[in-house]
């Protein structure tokens, strides 16, 4: 069976309200920096709705409704005409988490990129912003779980080919790579990774294999 994650699965899942906190930032960047990535919501949407009207009804899951009313409070407590003047690079699913611009935050320095852990979602996701520097690689790396990327600024290679601003970039443990930024600007992205606790005892090897069904 391919159980490999794809971007219409994401789509599908945040269509529903499925999708934790760190993974529907990604996918709201993904939207509001990418016109085509909008037309393929809609379309789930729509889709969605149509699957809808041909199954009986469910019960919400458990949570729903304390999780769409987090949400609505959350887009409550953000001010209605910005008062304060935005840093316009920042696309507007960030601007809670990023309220002082990209340039403000406490950037920690892994030489040839810095990152920025952003506080939010449950444990076990990781949540960043990434900024490599022009022409530079991150280390060679595969993935215990995925790792979901939107480019903000700039563009990346890596063997998934070359990725430039609004893209979703979709890596998981059959994905080794080496992103390297583009030659000409520092390249700025947003990632997520959902890798779960990896065991590296003698037990923890031998329950690893029943851990990834
Ligand atoms: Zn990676």
């Amino acid at each position: 069976m391919n159980t490999e994650l794809t971007r219409d699965d994401l789509l599908f899942e945040h269509a529903a309200g499925h999708l934790p906190e760190p993974i529907a930032l990604v996918v709201d960047t993904h939207l509001a920096l990418s016109a085509e990535a909008r037309a393929r919501f809609a379309a789930c949407l729509a889709l969605g709705g149509a699957l809808l009207e041909e199954v009986e009804p469910e019960p919400l899951a458990a949570g729903a409704w304390q999780r769409l009313e987090r949400k609505l409070e959350r887009e409550r407590a953000l001010p209605r005409r910005e008062s304060e003047p935005v840093d316009p690079r920042v696309p507007r699913p960030l601007r809670r988490l990023v309220p002082r611009g990209f340039d403000a935050l406490p950037w920690r320095n892994l030489g040839p990129a810095q990152e920025v852990v952003l506080p939010i979602g449950p444990p076990g996701y990781r949540t960043r912003l990434l900024r490599l520097k022009a022409g530079k690689s991150v280390p060679r790396h595969t993935h215990e779980g995925h790792e979901l990327t939107v480019v903000i600024e700039g563009g990346f290679t890596d063997v998934q080919g070359h990725h430039v601003r609004g893209d979703l970039v979709i890596a998981d443990p059959s994905v080794e790579h080496r992103p390297i930024a583009d030659p000409d600007g520092d390249c700025l992205c947003l990632a997520v990774t959902d890798a779960p606790l990896r065991l590296t005892g003698p037990i923890g090897r031998l329950l690893n294999p029943l851990l990834r069904i």
